[in-house]
């Protein structure tokens, strides 16, 4: 069965269409790019796809559990999906590993020398295995966003959503961030992730997805999707500097 399986979902924010009937299956271990414009539904999307906004319409099932409005299927599949945002959000008053121990100790109610072990891992993973007793305050933006990628994968998550989680970062900061990305994918972690970094997509999503207006609009393997698109909205999003 498929990791991810949204089937026609529709989503209105008061009298807005924002996601009119979107469909999108991704198999377990593929990475998915999300591409558009701004305000063409990429983080609704993603915010549908882990219960963050409830749909009017269709139907979302996730790492085996249906959105279908039961919250303990929810709380299952929001503990199953790791979602990292543009902004880090850690607690500032909390070292690295008290961040990243807090979510696998009260929601998996893990043991603390479990919990601590997990996060040592994470950290290692990307690339920060020294700074668990360090505060956020004391790291660079992209450490703390490689800290707050930590934080979910110490959940053991079987899906990962980003959304544009570089654009907040210099150049030489989002290609440490990317590059963390990168690891997971190669990894085999199932991801959907919104980004403006086309050469990133293209290189290692398998699939891109262009959304325009709240559909998908264009959509297959990213080698061929950027070399040949097919529509006008996406040649021109393309060749527009955003
Ligand atoms: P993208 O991530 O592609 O920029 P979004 O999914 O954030 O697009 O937004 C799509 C549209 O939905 C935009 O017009 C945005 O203003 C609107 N929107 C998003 N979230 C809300 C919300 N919570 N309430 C009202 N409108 C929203
Ligand atoms: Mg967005």
């Amino acid at each position: 069965m498929s990791e991810i399986m949204v089937k026609e979902i529709f989503k209105s924010f008061g009298a807005m269409p924002v996601l009119k009937g979107t469909s999108l299956t991704v198999e377990r271990g593929q990475v998915v790019a999300l591409i558009g414009r701004s305000g063409s539904g990429k983080s609704t999307m993603l915010r549908c796809i882990n219960g963050l906004e409830t749909i009017d319409s269709g139907s979302i099932r996730v790492a085996g559990h249906e959105l279908d409005g039961n919250p303990k299927k929810l709380r299952a599949l929001r503990t199953d999906v790791g979602i990292v945002f543009q902004s880090y959000n850690l607690f500032p008053h909390l070292t690295v590993g008290q961040n990243i121990m807090l979510a696998p100790t009260i929601v998996r109610k893990r043991g603390a020398d479990e919990a601590r072990k997990a996060a040592v891992e994470a950290l290692q993973l990307v690339g920060l295995g020294e700074k668990f007793d360090a505060y956020p305050d004391m790291l660079s933006g992209g450490q703390q966003q490689r800290v707050a990628i930590a934080r979910s994968l110490a959940m053991q998550p079987k899906v990962m959503l980003f959304d544009e989680v570089t654009s907040a970062l210099d150049p030489e900061l989002t290609q440490e961030v990317l590059s963390v990305m990168e690891t997971l994918a190669r990894k085999g972690m199932t991801m959907v992730l919104v980004t403006h970094e086309m050469g990133f997509a293209r290189r290692v999503a398998d699939i891109t997805v262009f959304m325009h207006q709240g559909k998908i609009w264009e959509m297959g393997p990213s080698q061929e999707l950027f070399a040949d698109p097919k529509t006008a909205e996406m040649r021109q999003f393309l060749s527009a500097d955003v």
